[in-house]
């Protein structure tokens, strides 16, 4: 049944198959930059807590000085916008 295909259009679908497989390939990397984390400056960060709430009662934050959503290093002290109260 593909012996009635052109030749030229065979080729053309194995360029499709092989490009669309190269595609799937790449796809795993995708979520990964969608997992990039905010800057301070997009999350407002602050290096004081917002009255009673702070980076180390948010259930985000990763002691010592880290946080999932925020880039680079936070104080325990601090706050973002981001902030999510543990339960
Ligand atoms: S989300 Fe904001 S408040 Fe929570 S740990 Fe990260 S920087 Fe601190």
């Amino acid at each position: 049944m593909i012996d009635r295909w052109p030749r030229s259009s065979r080729r053309n679908l194995l360029r499709a198959m092989i490009g669309g497989a190269s595609a799937g390939l790449l796809c795993p990397i995708a979520p990964v930059a969608a997992a990039d984390k905010m800057t301070k400056a997009r999350a407002a960060y602050q290096d004081t807590p917002n009255g009673i709430y702070s980076c180390a009662t948010c259930t985000l934050f990763e002691a010592p000085h880290a946080c999932k959503v925020v880039e680079g290093e936070v104080s325990s002290d601090g706050w973002c916008t981001a902030f999510a109260l543990a339960d």
